[in-house]
């Protein structure tokens, strides 16, 4: 068993394992485990908690760390399997939790009842959406014993449709607003930075069924109204933006996305008005000179050109690949390239092809195809500095973004190709659909990302942080009951923010220095550090690492907060922990913790 363990440490693996098992100071904490701590549920117990933090030695290490999905390997939340594939720790996981409480919450205010699909699918209905053959390298397929093929799900929009077309008979059974919290599977083509863009990952996903199509536009509104409700709560500031419905379809849709530089994604908005748009779907409007692109439909297999059309854009400005195939959808085996046309090249397409600039007049191309200043219609990508065609007042600009929410309005798509049909007012009519997702998985670490720094390390929103407190006591736990009781008498909005939400530090095994360094590893909100100021004259060190978004008041109930290296600490007397916390914390985050 030794050799075993010390071949383990060699191999850097199972330090926890070594410590715990073989040092005496272990053996005490296990001792002490079952008895000054009785009050602490041992889920909230660090010794209980497989941390693989001690490996970090140096104090300020989470300075060298650049991204947060190192921050958040490093602290122990997340561990890697493969590219694109991660395990939830605990700790992770109890974040992940919070956040689906708020979600849960939020849905089921709004009708949503929770159910449980398979993830593992057959090919069936997604033949009859034809999503099984448009879909390509991202599905996931697989065969069973008998050579069948299957598929683990990247979303359900065809297993709901086939649900309640077998289980739903009449008009009155409607509106249903159906929802789960469940794994999700896509092979992406670049899965990058942990939880971000995962090719297993956690959603939660709502699926609406309408009579009439007025009803699905309210279902739509009221379901925006609850995405808004669960970014409040979680409190990470967002962005609307109007988006492209993508290959899940439909013709309605808005993105909920947090604002970051590393996002994928960049937002255009205009401050004027508020109008908000994901790039590859914003209009903005701009006066500088054309410039002409060929947009060709080539034959995937041949590499054949099955139809050319001519597409004018405003100098300085990308065609919009995406606008052309909306006004222009291709046929399956169809793809489309875009290139830029010299004038040789236009007036030749104009020559040979008149039949499409036909169809190019009709989409609200220039009539000449000569390059020209007055360019109608919107066939480019649009970009910071232009003109916000919705107010023609304001000027767009652009931020990088993490899309975190996705809501779509899909009409009778899925219902018409799955024939769910519902018989109302004497006639048979497709049942109309929405459906609502959020990145659960990818909230997390978007969140972390959004409240954390290279500088300041790991930060978390107070109403999704793990704990939202950690007691470190540096020496012995016999004062930590007494800290714990007063915890649990901070009331915030009428709620118990403590309850079930402080984490103990009970690793007496490791040095002060160690666990003092865990706590700003682990970001959790609030640090009680139990020293020899404690043992003295009862006064806790309260460290704060909150997210920079929130503004911090100077003092809470007279005690005056001081500003160490991003870190806000005060000194506040065990009597008045309770109130000094319930003040700062109802000034600095009311609406988050409840
Ligand atoms: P993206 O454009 O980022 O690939 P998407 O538009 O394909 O996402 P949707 O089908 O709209 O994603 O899925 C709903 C939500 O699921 C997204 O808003 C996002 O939060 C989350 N999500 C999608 N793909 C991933 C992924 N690969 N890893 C983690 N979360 C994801
Ligand atoms: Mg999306």
């Amino acid at each position: 068993m030794l050799q075993t363990l010390r071949q383990h440490l060699r191999h850097g693996y199972g330090r926890h394992i070594w410590s715990r098992s073989l040092t005496t100071a272990a053996a005490a904490s296990i001792t002490q485990r079952s008895s000054t701590l009785a009050e602490v549920p041992q889920s909230s117990r660090l010794s209980w908690m497989l941390l693989p933090t001690k490996k970090s030695t140096k104090r300020g290490d989470t300075c060298s760390v650049a991204t947060t999905t190192d921050m958040l390997t490093k602290a122990g939340y997340i561990h890697q399997s493969s590219a694109g594939i991660y395990t939830l720790m605990p700790l992770a996981q109890r974040a992940m939790d919070k956040i689906e409480r708020i979600i849960d919450d939020e849905m089921q205010s709004v009708g949503g009842q929770k159910l449980a699909m398979p993830t593992l699918l057959t090919p069936d209905n997604w033949i009859k959406t034809g999503r099984w053959q448009t879909t390509g390298d991202e599905l996931f397929t697989l065969h069973d014993r008998k050579q069948s093929a299957m598929l683990l799900g990247p979303t359900h929009e065809e297993e709901v449709t086939a649900i309640v077309k077998t289980m739903v008979r009449s008009f009155r059974e409607y509106p249903l607003r159906l929802y789960q919290t469940t794994r999700k599977f896509r092979d992406e083509a670049r899965p990058r930075a942990g939880l971000l863009r995962g090719r297993e990952f956690v959603m939660k996903d709502m699926y609406s069924f309408d009579v009439t199509r007025d009803q699905a536009i309210e279902t739509f509104g009221a379901l925006e109204r609850a995405y808004r409700r669960c970014f409040d709560r979680i409190g990470v500031p967002y962005a609307v933006a109007d988006a492209d419905s993508g290959n899940i379809g439909g013709s309605l849709s808005k993105e909920f996305h947090f604002v970051h530089g590393s996002g994928e994604d960049t937002v255009l908005a205009c401050q004027s008005c508020g109008y908000a748009a994901n790039e590859e779907r914003a209009r903005g409007s701009c006066s500088a000179h054309g410039a002409a692109y060929l947009a060709t439909v080539v034959d995937a297999a041949s590499g054949s050109r099955v139809a050319q059309r001519l597409v004018v854009v405003p100098a300085g400005h990308e065609p919009s690949a995406l606008k052309i195939r909306q006004a222009w959808p291709l046929e399956p085996g169809h793809r489309l390239e875009l290139a830029p046309a010299n004038v040789q090249e236009t007036q030749r397409a104009a020559a040979d092809m008149l039949e499409p600039l036909v169809d190019a007049c009709a989409l609200g191309l220039p009539e000449s195809p000569s390059v020209s200043a007055s360019v109608a219609g919107d066939w480019h990508v649009a970009q910071a500095g232009d003109s916000c065609t919705r107010c023609a007042s304001g000027v767009l600009t652009a931020q990088r973004a993490i899309e975190v929410g996705h809501i779509f309005y899909l009409g009778d798509k899925y219902s018409r190709s799955m024939d769910l049909t519902v018989l109302h007012q004497g006639a048979r009519h497709y049942v109309q659909r929405g459906c609502f997702g959020i990145g659960i998985s990818r909230v997390l670490q978007a969140a972390a990302e959004c409240c954390s720094s290279s500088d300041a390390g790991l930060r978390w929103p107070l109403a999704i942080a793990p704990f939202l407190a950690a007691i470190v006591p540096l020496a012995g736990t016999s004062h930590v009951p007494q800290v714990y009781k007063k915890l649990a008498q901070v009331v915030v909005g009428g709620k118990c923010v403590f309850e079930n939400n402080v984490a103990v530090d009970d690793r007496e095994y490791l040095s002060p220095g160690f666990r003092l360094h865990d706590a700003q590893l682990l970001g959790f909100p609030l640090t009680l550090v139990l020293g020899r100021a404690f043992a003295a004259a009862s006064e806790v060190e309260v460290q704060l690492r909150l997210p920079p978004t929130l503004s911090l008041p100077r003092a809470a109930a007279g005690i005056e907060l001081t500003c160490i290296d991003d870190e806000y600490r005060a000194h506040v007397h065990l009597d008045r922990l309770a109130e000094f916390l319930g003040c700062l914390l109802a000034d600095a985050c009311p609406q988050t913790l409840h």
